[in-house]
């Protein structure tokens, strides 16, 4: 709290929305259903070892992060439940096997790598995760690798297949359903035969935040869990699930600016009439997107809107407070949540809230309350 007072630009995370909506997520799966929970990218954005000691504490099965630094932060934190790393690079073989993190394989190479590595090492039956190339044309092995694959794992005594998994591609988008559910039928076909050639049990998963919302048939063994963690991105459950996010600033100055008179950089905001300007503590450094600049973005003051007047400066931005009554100097100002959708700021720039959530800078602290 010291510290939220030393700047006032933070970004407030309501883990009690949290544990809601993981929760809700919960509620949805079959009871054999296990959750992996994305917590790549600092958690969304939201700070990675304090979700993920909030999930182990909730009883999540499994984390997933995108880089193994990622899961030795995890570790450190002292979290033990297990992590998968979805792209692992060679250099970071010797952290995934010293934090007992679990290797994403998508590729013979990669897998001869990993395999040496583990032989070398002394380690047996090491737990890794094949991913399959079903049609988001990523990272995966191709179906037809599948007979190779059973070779390379059968009676393998340093790897010991842990998941055979895929990632849809457009599970949010009803116009590509078909391509979901190929996607899906893709991956249980690789999966039944991995099973039987191999010869032993491995969790298959396929679904994120969306696919659990609108496909409950793609449950499978696990799904994995990302954005809606932060009860963002689904209208579908968006009276269940409850926003986590709010980032918010001050304001440090007011201003009177006469008719025809400019605000901001190059002159861009042109004052129509004699208006009321507040320049706000929050600018794109802080991952406030100058996209947002002139009349794009708005925030929220005394609970009403107020437009992005100018352009985004870097760690400022000002916004046109003319029309909202008793503002002061020191006011909070909303960037997004408090009835300021994220979506809704996302959409007026043409992205998606990931982009938003995960580009919110370390400058930027994060309160947990
Ligand atoms: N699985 C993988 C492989 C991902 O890359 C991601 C996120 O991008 C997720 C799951 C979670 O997706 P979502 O945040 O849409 O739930």
């Amino acid at each position: 709290l010291l510290e939220q007072k030393v700047h006032q630009t933070v970004l407030e995370i309501n883990l009690n929305a949290i544990v809601h909506n993981f929760k809700m997520f919960q509620q949805m799966l079959k009871p054999a259903t296990k959750m992996m929970v994305m917590v790549k990218a600092f958690a969304y954005g939201s700070g990675g070892t304090e979700i993920a000691n909030l999930l182990q504490y909730h009883k999540a099965d499994y984390l997933g992060v995108a880089y193994a630094d990622e899961g030795v932060e995890i570790r450190k934190a002292g979290i033990s439940i297990p992590v998968m790393v979805l792209n692992p690079e060679e250099n970071a073989f010797d952290a995934i096997t010293d934090h007992l993190l679990e290797a994403d394989l998508f590729s013979f190479d990669q897998l001869d790598l990993f395999e040496k590595h583990v032989q070398q090492n002394g380690l047996k039956n090491y737990p890794v995760h094949i991913e399959i190339e079903t049609g988001m044309n990523r990272l995966g092995f191709n179906v037809s690798d599948t007979t190779t694959l059973i070779k390379r794992f059968k009676n393998n005594k340093f790897l010991k297949v842990q998941s055979v998994f895929s990632h849809l591609a457009a599970s949010e988008d009803q116009v590509e359903d078909a391509f979901t559910i190929r996607q899906y039928e893709l991956l249980i076909k690789a999966a039944a035969e991995l099973r039987k050639g191999i010869g032993y049990d491995f969790l298959r998963h396929i679904a994120n935040s969306s696919a659990i919302v609108r496909f409950p048939s793609l449950q499978l063994d696990m799904v994995r869990l990302g954005i809606g963690l932060y009860g963002v991105g689904s209208k579908q459950l968006s009276n269940q699930l409850q926003p986590a996010l709010t980032l918010k600033s001050t304001i440090a100055q007011l201003k009177q600016v006469k008719k025809g008179e400019t605000v901001s950089y190059n002159r861009r905001g042109v004052a129509l009439q004699n208006s009321l300007i507040a320049t706000v503590r929050i600018g794109y450094a802080d991952g406030y997107s100058r996209r947002l600049s002139n009349g794009v973005g708005q925030m929220l003051v005394n609970g009403q809107k107020a437009p992005v007047i100018g352009t985004v400066c870097m760690d400022m931005v000002m916004i046109d407070v003319t029309k909202i009554k008793g503002v002061k100097e020191g006011d909070e100002v909303i960037a997004f949540g408090d009835g300021l959708h994220i979506e809704d700021v996302a959409k007026s720039i043409d992205t998606i809230p990931y982009e938003i959530m995960t580009g919110i800078s370390q400058r930027v602290k994060r309160v947990y309350w």
